[in-house]
C-alpha cells in the first residue's frame, strides 16, 4: 500500500531542492565533467611532433596509424605523422604517456557520436 505521508514529505523535500539531473543536451550548464576525463583523442600539439612513432608501437589495440605528413600537417623529422582510428581507442592513454614530447592528449570532450567509421579517424 503507498505511503501518502512519506511520500509527501518527498515531494517537499525535493522541491525546495535544486535538480539533481540537467536537461543535457539542451544545455551543458550543470554538467559535472570529472577532471582528468579521458575522452576523445587529439593531436594536440603538431609542432613538436618528430614522427617517432612511439605511440603507435604502444597502443594496445592498433588504433594509431602513422601516416605520411600531407601538404597541410606539420612536416615532421620522418614525414611521417599519427591520425587515431578512434573506433579502436579504448581510452587507455598509453600513447599520450608515452609520446616524449607531449604532442597526444585525450580531451574532456566527451561527445563521441559519429555518423560513420570514416568520420571516427582523427587527424
Ligand atoms: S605523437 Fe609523440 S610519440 Fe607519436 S610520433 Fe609524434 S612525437 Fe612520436
Ligand atoms: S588512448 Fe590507448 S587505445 Fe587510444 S590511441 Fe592512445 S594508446 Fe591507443
Amino acid at each position: 500500500m503507498v505511503r501518502l505521508g512519506k511520500m509527501e514529505g518527498e515531494l517537499i523535500r525535493s522541491i525546495s531542492k535544486r535538480p539533481a539531473t540537467v536537461i543535457y543536451p539542451f544545455t551543458k550548464d550543470g554538467l559535472n565533467i570529472p577532471p582528468g576525463l579521458r575522452a576523445r583523442w587529439s593531436y594536440a600539439n603538431p609542432d613538436m611532433c618528430t614522427g617517432c612513432k612511439i605511440c603507435e608501437r604502444v597502443c594496445p589495440s592498433g588504433a594509431i596509424e602513422m601516416v605520411e605528413c600531407g601538404p597541410d600537417d606539420v612536416r615532421t623529422k620522418t614525414g611521417f605523422r599519427p591520425i587515431c582510428h578512434f573506433d579502436r581507442c579504448i581510452l587507455c592513454g598509453q600513447c599520450v604517456e608515452s609520446c616524449p614530447r607531449d604532442v597526444l592528449r585525450l580531451t574532456d570532450s566527451f561527445e563521441m557520436a559519429f555518423l560513420s567509421r570514416e568520420d571516427m579517424v582523427l587527424r
